[in-house]
């Protein structure tokens, strides 16, 4: 199989095409392309528990995904890529191998969580530190995600967006929506919910945010769907407001420092303790603790879900934490200290399995979610002005326009960090506020 050149394939195309990282921050894609490294990284991990998007648009699309590899590598230098993808996908890695280019290098990945952050996936697949609050690029990398290559090998606008819809759901599968259809129109896609009562959790049970309702709308990055019965223990979780979460933490924390033996960051190396950050509650009654080291935690969630025998919120202690201190503007200071992982970095990484025992998920099937034929069909979208890290983007049609799927219908402002929107599908531009609507 041939890849072909990616002749037409550069930063300003990426950047006109408005695509942004799809792994859940939103990082417009063309600035990462702008830049230079040694290596790139394809961060194929997909760690939150019960997703299936990117395995299958591997299994389906690895040949394009390689081909937006290869354009990425020529645009920021790249003598090599890496394919970081978790062992347990052999027939994935098989299919691969076949179809892989002289100078592009699989590497498997342990079936543990957070295997996707990007500080642990340079890490594994390189043996590379990314410092404290540094960037994959200060250790000579650049990290994309799946669909990401994917988008930026097919060179044309992001109207699409892929996703996996799970839980309690009658059919768990993996979609092609258009971007700005709503969560619910997914669901019933999905065959609807199989419970009565149930919540809708967005991008992930670890890191993902509970939806206010189902009305809401699917962005560039959004990654999977999951239905969770709105009983369930991890629900009750995040519906705790932070005072109620920093009033039972400074009460009930016994300092077993259990959340810090698990961070994955602080067994990374990082000067990030985040006991130290509960113990700090208890001198600050319901305000922030003000522990500069919270600022390199990456919010995987671990020592709130799995560490704390206790049932408190050190993740969200420190996530609150975090904006302080950068309003602040304070900073760790290296102090000449190297950065080495910990000797018990290996043991103590958290196997998948024992995060789906442990968060109840083992009522829901985890081998389901293969990808659907097709592009779902939407009669109205709702897509807001703001998808990625930056600058929300200004409109620039007006409600009665009439506009054709990939048409520009944003722009972020001039000068300003931020990612194009266009129609997802053709049809009439019906409303333009925080969000433009569109009806087929
Ligand atoms: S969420 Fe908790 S476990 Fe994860 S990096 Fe932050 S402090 Fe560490
Ligand atoms: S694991 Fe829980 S109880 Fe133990 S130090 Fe951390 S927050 Fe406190």
């Amino acid at each position: 199989m041939g890849f072909g050149l990616a002749v037409n394939i550069s930063p300003e195309s990426i950047q006109e095409n408005g695509v942004v990282g799809a792994g859940g921050a939103g990082f417009p894609a063309h600035v990462k392309m702008r830049a230079r490294a040694e290596l790139l990284i394809l961060n194929a991990a997909e760690c939150e528990p019960l997703l299936h998007k990117d395995k299958e648009l591997l299994e389906h699309f690895g040949d394009e995904v390689i081909r937006g590899m290869q354009a990425a590598r020529e645009m920021v230098g790249a003598r090599k890529c890496l394919i970081g993808i978790k062992n347990k996908y052999e027939g994935v890695i098989s299919r691969l191998e076949k179809i892989l280019p002289a100078d592009f290098q699989i590497v498997p990945l342990a079936d543990v969580y957070p295997a996707g952050d990007e500080f642990i996936l340079v890490y594994d697949a390189t043996g590379r530190m990314i410092p404290p609050g540094g960037l994959p690029l200060d250790v000579g990398c650049v990290v994309n995600n799946v669909e990401t290559m994917l988008n930026i090998a097919r060179n044309r606008p992001v109207t699409r967006k892929y996703l996996t819809i799970t839980g309690a759901v009658k059919d768990p599968c993996t979609l092609c929506v258009p971007v700005g259809i709503s969560v619910r129109e997914v669901i019933d896609a999905a065959g609807g919910p199989a419970i009565a009562d149930w919540v809708v959790l967005l991008n992930g049970i670890m890191m993902g945010r509970l939806a206010p309702d189902a009305s809401v709308s699917v962005t560039k990055t959004t990654g999977g769907i999951y239905i969770f019965p709105a009983d369930h223990p991890h629900i009750r979780r995040y519906q705790r407001s932070l005072t109620q979460i920093n009033r039972i933490g400074r009460s009930a924390c016994d300092q077993c420092s259990f959340c810090t033996e698990m961070c994955p960051r602080y067994l990374l190396g990082h000067p990030i303790e985040p006991h130290k950050a509960m113990r700090a509650l208890g001198f600050t009654m319901d305000k922030a603790a003000l522990i500069v080291g919270t600022t390199y935690c990456c919010e995987c969630n671990l020592c709130t879900m799995i560490a704390c025998p206790e049932d408190l919120d050190p993740m969200n202690v420190c996530a609150q934490d975090k904006q302080l201190v950068k309003q602040m503007g304070l900073k760790w200071e290296r102090g000449g200290r190297e950065i080495k992982a910990r000797p018990l970095y290996p043991a103590r990484r958290t196997p998948t399995k024992r995060l789906m025992n442990r968060l109840g998920l083992r009522q829901f099937e985890n081998n389901r979610g293969a990808l659907r034929e097709g592009v779902l069909a939407a009669s109205r979208v709702r897509l807001p002005l703001k998808q990625h890290v930056g600058a929300p983007c200004a409109p620039v049609v007006a409600p009665g326009q009439r506009v054709r799927e990939g048409d520009v219908i944003a722009r972020p402002p001039d000068g300003q960090l931020g990612a194009v929107i266009h129609a997802s599908i053709s049809g009439r531009i019906a409303s333009v506020g925080d969000a433009i609507e569109i009806t087929a």
